[in-house]
């Protein structure tokens, strides 16, 4: 039994799936109630969302902006908190049935492990959490009572196709793809994209970095690193196929060679929605999607010569280890300088590939070691830009 209004925690209330999130909070006040919002930085964006959806806590992550954000919630009652520490502090509330992990980075990591350890349940956005650290993050699920609901659509979308079926006679998760804004350009106009190039996303309106990362397809090889920790599977078992329409969202395949997939338009409502409700259904989630509009639906092998992140998938699930935790450092802070204009695009993976060279290997890393191998990574690829 669901409870209802279920007491939701919006980490990253302030972007593209925080405020998409709070939309169908406020959609269905008998449902949910936004308890807690927390942004990274934009706090006019958070008083904004504080003063609509009337949360009990509101925390700012940078807390340079702790003063301004008191003199605008208090005087609502609205209970204010500032830093890192008052983020995990807060997913850990009493009144806190369900986080939504909606930060960007590495910055979902340490809120996302409070909230297990308090028993919380999760609605997971933030894939950057299990690529960085997937094994650790199993072995603390295993010992808690918290559930994950995916939220990223491939993974709610093979979430969905799961229910009701027997895993073991599942031989193969399809992750699609759709290719992003370079499907089909030349390697070599692909060396000379600019950050205007790369963010107009064919399909999807999603953040900067997110974006990015679909561009490059290091998107798609956090996403298979993602459904290794999520569903159990092997990286051999898990295969990405690029679908540049973007409605079939993803797909399973089994042992008898039957695929059974989830179609629907790309609107991040519907997986977040489900997430929410704990697999049950909410009406009018997402505009339906009209099947006979979408006479072709196409479906090609990526490629690897063109999009190299794709590799860094199987490099990271063959090491293990803190490689990932690595590759999503040099990506974050390689992501950063090409939208600032000091690197180029194929600049990218040459940055991951040679921070994951030189950051020393660390086989069974504990929770100290990913935040050492992450500044180290961070150091290391900012000095090669
Ligand atoms: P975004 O850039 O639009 O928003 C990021 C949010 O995180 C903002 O509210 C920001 O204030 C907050 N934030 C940034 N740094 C922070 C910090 N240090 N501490 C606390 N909060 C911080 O990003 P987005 O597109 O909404 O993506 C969020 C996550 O969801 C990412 O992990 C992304 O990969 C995943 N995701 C997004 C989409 C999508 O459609 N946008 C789809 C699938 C998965
Ligand atoms: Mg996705």
């Amino acid at each position: 039994m669901v409870k209802a209004p279920k007491n939701i925690a919006v980490i990253g209330a302030t972007g593209s799936i925080g405020t998409q999130t709070l939309e169908i909070i406020n959609s269905r006040p008998d449902l949910y109630k936004a308890t807690v919002i927390a942004a990274g930085r934009r706090v006019d964006d958070l008083i904004e969302l504080a003063r609509r959806h009337r949360p009990a806590v509101a925390v700012i992550a940078d807390v340079t902006k702790y003063n301004r954000l008191r003199e605008a919630l208090e005087p609502l009652g609205i209970s204010v908190a500032a830093g890192d520490d008052a983020l995990c502090e807060a997913v850990c509330r009493d009144d806190v049935d369900m986080v939504v992990t909606a930060t960007v980075g590495y910055s979902g990591l340490a809120p996302t492990i409070a909230a297990i350890k308090a028993g919380k349940d999760i609605a997971l956005a933030n894939k950057e959490t299990l690529v960085v650290a997937g094994e650790y993050i199993t072995g603390l699920l295993a010992e808690s009572k918290s559930r994950v609901y995916p939220v990223d659509s491939e993974h709610s979308a093979i979430y969905q196709c799961l229910q009701g079926e027997d895993k073991a006679d599942v031989r193969k998760l399809i992750i699609t793809a759709s290719g992003g804004p370079f499907r089909t350009w030349t390697a070599d106009r692909i060396a000379r994209a600019k950050a205007s190039d790369a963010l107009r996303h064919p399909n999807w309106s999603m953040g900067a970095k997110i974006t990015i990362d679909s561009a490059t397809m290091m998107n798609k090889a956090f996403e298979i690193i993602e459904a290794r920790w999520l569903f159990g599977f092997e990286a051999d078992r898990i295969e990405a196929v690029v679908h540049p329409q973007s409605i079939v969202h993803s797909m399973i395949e089994f042992n008898d060679g039957a695929i059974k997939a989830q179609l629907g338009l790309p609107d991040m409502k519907l997986p977040i929605a489900y997430a929410l409700g704990e697999s049950r259904r909410l009406a009018g989630a997402e505009k339906a999607l009209g099947i006979a509009d979408y006479a072709n639906l196409t479906f090609e092998r990526p490629d690897a010569d063109r999009f190299p992140c794709l590799t860094l998938a199987n490099v990271a699930l063959d090491r293990r280890g803190n490689s990932a935790c690595v590759i999503n450092a040099a990506n974050e802070i390689a992501v950063a300088a090409f939208l600032d204009g000091r690197i180029g695009f194929i600049d990218i993976y040459r940055i991951i590939d040679r921070t994951l060279d030189t950051i020393p290997y660390i086989a069974k890393p504990d929770y100290e070691d990913y935040v050492s191998s992450n500044n180290e990574a961070r150091a290391f690829a900012t000095s090669l830009i």
